[in-house]
């Protein structure tokens, strides 16, 4: 029946019936009927480039991930209770990708989850309840999440850190408080500062939570040397650190599965979410086995659906199809290819400040000659991708940003498509600087 209302209609209803502050993509918002691939499909037939949608790793609709997890709910879907061969395989998959120490799943299903769930079992190793997390992160949507979440609370309708968050700079070599190749060590002493702070109060650290390229700040890699640095300073006092590999996980960042691994750091607990599921509500917590031991209290964790044989179905689906597709070694040439163009592109048109980003995980900045960031610039960019068939995103704190994140079949002539198409908007009059 929805079929027959207009997109005007649509609108109306959501406007009237649907949560308040839920948002529509676009100044005139689109309607998807169909996915496949790297692509999207609209009402009226349009076909557009995906460069957005890290959920659908493998590609939207991926035929064989469809198929496991069709298969699967006609036969058995219930809950981790029972045993099932689908949760151990599903486990033993994912085992294989993390590094020897992360030897414990905890299966949920939502990045938020999964989050809030880290955070719990370090306040049970630790005792403490003082997290430390970065400037414009965003670690999910509920209670404790938005709480450290600065993406959120210092925000539109937020209200700042509370008592027990707190926050170091956003680790931006390209126009942070620290710039350059060095400024690692500068912003992993901003860590062991808010240490100092928590300690000072007479309490602990908690834990450490940071993306390893950090997503809604704008795709900033974090510079080098930080990550190990700061997780000395962390351990040293007690505090437990995790790597939210939400957006980046899974092969994406192309060098290595996970994106924590570029920094030769193994965290304490690593969170996973969006495309370990292809689009279903996915998400797991791995930890060492000490942090698993003592977040066993006696107190049992359930979770209704976490762990089900159709999302564990699904979940190995996906990690087999990253192998058999070869996804993480396209994810790698393609990126370095495009990230290449995309610098190359930067010389004709100084718009472009910085490229960066791993594998199909990359972003660039709109700037002018003195770096100011351009919103504008860069709404109007991805406004008219869209009217040339290519979705792209804004982000940072400045939302100068443009995100890079497709499904993993993104390919070689997508990539050219997209900096042809690129070229031809960044010449338009109103992508011009003085
Ligand atoms: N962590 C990061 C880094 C995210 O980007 C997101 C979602 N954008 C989440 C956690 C929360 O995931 P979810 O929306 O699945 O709850």
């Amino acid at each position: 029946q929805t079929q027959k209302l207009t997109n005007s209609e649509l609108i109306a209803f959501r406007k009237e019936h649907l949560g308040k502050s839920l948002s529509l993509q676009y100044k005139v918002p689109i309607k998807m009927v169909r996915g496949a691939g790297q692509y999207l499909m609209d009402q009226l037939g349009r076909k557009y480039l995906d460069m957005v949608n890290n959920v659908a790793h493998v590609g939207h609709e991926n035929h064989a991930v469809v198929r496991a997890g069709q298969e699967q709910m006609a036969l058995l879907n219930t809950n981790s209770r029972y045993l099932h061969e689908n949760i151990n395989a599903f486990a033993e998959e994912l085992l294989a990708t993390l590094p020897d120490e992360l030897s414990v799943l905890h299966f949920v299903n939502s990045g938020s989850e999964a989050n809030e769930l880290a955070i719990r079992m370090a306040k049970a190793v630790t005792g403490q309840r003082d997290i430390i997390a970065s400037e414009v992160g965003y670690h999910g949507n509920s209670n404790m999440c938005v709480d450290i979440s600065s993406y959120k609370f210092d925000g539109k309708g937020g209200s700042g850190a509370p008592e027990h968050t707190h926050i170091f700079p956003l680790p931006d070599a390209f126009r942070g408080k620290y710039r350059g190749e060095n400024s690692g060590a500068q912003y992993a002493e901003e860590v062991k500062k808010q240490i100092e702070i928590i300690e000072a109060k007479g309490r602990g650290v908690c834990a450490l939570i940071v993306e390893s390229i950090i997503s809604c700040g704008g795709q900033i890699e974090l510079p080098r040397g930080f990550l190990s640095k700061a997780y000395n300073y962390v351990r040293s006092s007690g505090g437990i650190c995790i790597a939210d590999e939400v957006q980046v996980g899974c092969g994406r960042v192309g060098k290595s599965f996970w994106g924590f691994e570029l920094h030769g750091v193994v965290p304490d607990i690593v969170t996973i979410g969006k495309p370990i599921g292809n689009g279903h509500p996915l998400a797991v917590v791995a930890c060492t086995e000490k942090v698993a031991n003592k977040f066993a209290n006696g107190m049992e964790y359930f979770n209704t659906f976490g762990g089900n044989p159709v999302s564990c179905a699904i979940g190995s689906q996906v990690l087999r199809t990253i192998r058999q597709q070869e996804l993480q070694e396209n994810a790698l040439t393609v990126g370095i290819h495009l990230k290449q163009q995309l610098n190359e592109l930067s010389l004709d048109y100084p718009i472009i400040g910085d490229v960066r980003g791993q594998g199909l995980f990359l972003g660039f900045e709109l700037v002018d000659h003195q770096l100011n960031p351009l919103a504008d610039q860069a709404d109007y960019l991805a406004n008219r991708m869209k009217d040339h068939g290519v979705l792209m995103s804004t982000d940072g704190p400045d939302n100068n940003v443009l995100k890079i994140k497709p499904p993993m079949v993104f390919t070689m002539e997508n990539a050219e498509e997209l900096l042809f198409l690129l070229s031809k908007i960044l010449s338009e009059d109103f992508m011009q600087i003085n």
